[in-house]
Parts: structure tokens; sequence; C-alpha cells
């Protein structure tokens, strides 16, 4: 039988101890503030930035709320973006993306202030964590992290395999997992016997961005399966890059969708936010 890595669960126990500490850092008289940035009003957007600023409110950290309009120029935007880094009460900024084609993501991301960027996107933050040092992580590997941590699933020396090599999931979450001792593999769009590859893993990490792309045929019995994907199925029900039907029977652990990797990435930018007031960086 697997065990479900309940997502939810540990999110909430994480925005639970995070709440303790905002009480206390109060008490000390400092307030957190993250400014969040939306432009346009494109509907998936709009449910995670209402998300962000829930988990903020449930927390006690401030939000300040931009919502720029989708014909925004990037000037516009990076003006916006220089005018929060010079603010000394703001603790952290997030851009939402994906921007509008006018704009420069790139460009934006690079501007915000490296303490500041609470989503560890600039490159002095990646550079931080290539060599090990200070910085803000991408917040969905940095939560898998914690998500296979307080499973009880050991890291250390293990055969890790990561699907997909994007700069948000796939590239911090080989080097997150390469920091915590495992033994990683990347795959990506141009991997050969892809599947020789992921039935060698012991933790399997799947951001192809597919749909139920991950089926048992990918697995070694007993297996750790991290699904890190999102979509909606032929019946508007929301699933995965893994086939979880399929691959659970195999797994010995196996994240859901939903209620698996999803709530982590808000609690771990709960965790940076908080985190930039604490002057720490990274969770242990
Ligand atoms: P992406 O599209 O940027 O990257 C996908 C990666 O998969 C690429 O590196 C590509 O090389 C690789 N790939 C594509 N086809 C492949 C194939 N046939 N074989 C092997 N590798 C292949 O996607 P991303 O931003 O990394 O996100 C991945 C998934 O995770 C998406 O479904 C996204 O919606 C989801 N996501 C979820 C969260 C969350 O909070 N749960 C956060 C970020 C992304």
């Amino acid at each position: 039988m697997y065990q479900i890595i309940d997502g939810k669960k540990i999110s909430q126990e994480i925005k639970d101890e995070l709440r303790e500490k905002v009480t206390a850092l109060k008490g000390q008289g400092k307030q957190i503030c993250l400014a969040v940035i939306q432009v346009g009003s494109d509907p998936a957007s709009s449910v995670y930035v209402g998300n962000k600023k829930k988990a903020c409110a449930y927390i006690g950290i401030e939000s300040l709320a931009y919502e720029l309009p989708e014909e925004t120029t990037e000037q516009e935007l990076l003006d916006l973006v220089q005018k929060l880094n010079a603010d000394d009460g703001v603790n952290g900024i997030l851009v939402q993306l994906p921007l509008p084609k006018q704009i420069n993501e790139e460009k934006v991301i690079q501007t915000i202030a490296p303490e500041k960027d609470v989503d560890g996107f600039h490159e002095k933050n990646v550079g931080a964590l290539c060599v090990g040092s200070k910085g803000y992580v991408s917040c969905t590997p940095l939560g898998i992290i914690q998500l296979l941590k307080r499973s009880g699933v050991e890291i250390a020396g293990k055969h890790c395999v990561v699907i997909g090599r994007s700069n948000i999931v796939g590239k911090p979450m080989a080097m997150l997992l390469l920091r915590e001792n495992g033994t990683v593999t990347v795959c990506h769009s141009r991997t050969q016997n892809l599947k020789e590859i992921t039935r060698q893993a012991d933790i399997l990490v799947v951001a192809v961005g597919k749909p139920k792309f991950v089926d048992d045929s990918f697995i070694k019995e007993g297996a750790v399966v991290i699904d890190v994907g999102i979509h909606r199925d032929e019946n508007n029900k929301l699933c995965g890059d893994v086939d979880f039907e399929k691959a659970a029977p195999h797994a010995s652990a196996i994240t859901p969708v939903p209620g698996g990797v999803g709530p982590m990435t808000i609690a771990m930018l709960m965790y940076n936010c908080v985190s930039s007031a604490e002057q720490e960086d990274q969770v242990q």
C-alpha cells in the first residue's frame, strides 16, 4: 500500500508555524509586507494572486496589491518595481507571471532587488543556490523538499530523477536535491531512453507539463513519486503530469493532484516572506 503525501496538511502545518513566527516578530515591532503585482486579468493569475493574498492575511503578512491594466508598458512596470525596491516598508516583491507580450519578463525579474525577490527567480538568488550560499529559492521546488522531509523520505544517497529543466521548477529542484545529498539525474525533451532512466529513480519528480504523461511503465517498484503538473483532463477534472491511478500502486509514496505540490508553493512563498524579515534564507 502506498503513502499519500498530503501537501494540504503539510502546507497548513508550515503556515501555522509561520503565523506564530509572524506574531513573535510583530511583538518585536517588525511588520512584514509583500507587494503583489498583476498585469492584466488572466483568470488563472487572478486565482493565484487571490490565494497569495489570502495566505498573507492568514499568517499576518500585509499584502499590497497592484492591479495594472493589460496595456501597461514595460517601462511603467519597471518604474513600479524600482519604486518598491526603494521602499523600506516593503519586504518582498512578487510579479505574477505570465506578463502580457509587450513586457520582457526576464528584464522585470532581474529588476527586482535580489533581497526582495521572494520568488527566488533573480540570477543572484539562482547563483546563490548553485554555489550553496544564502538566497531565496524558487517556492515550488523548496516546497517539494519540505514534502519529502516531513513525510520521512530520506534523500541522501538516493537516485533522484527530475523530468523537466525549467528555471522555475526543474533546475532549482535538481540543485536542491543535490544540496540534500541526492544523486541527481535531470531528464528533458531531448533525453533518450527516458523510461530506462526514470525506472532507476528512488525519487521521481515529474515537471513535464503534460497531463498524465508518467504511468506505471516509468516507475521502479517502491519509488517515491512527486507530481508537479496541474491540468484539467477531458472531464474538466484537475490532474497532474502523472497518471495517478496507474502509477500509485507501484509507488511507496506519491503526491496527489490536487492537494500535493500545489499548496506547498504558496506556503513556501510565505516562508520566503517571513525569512526576509528574519534575515534568514532557506529551510534547512
Ligand atoms: P515547462 O513547460 O517550462 O517545462 C517542461 C519541461 O519538461 C521542459 O524542461 C522540457 O524539456 C521537459 N519536457 C517536455 N516534454 C518532454 C518529454 N517528452 N520528455 C521529457 N521531458 C520533456 O514547465 P514548468 O514551468 O517546469 O512546469 C511543469 C508543470 O508543473 C506544468 O504542468 C505546470 O503547470 C506545473 N507547475 C505547477 C506548480 C505548482 O505550484 N504546483 C508550479 C509551477 C509549475
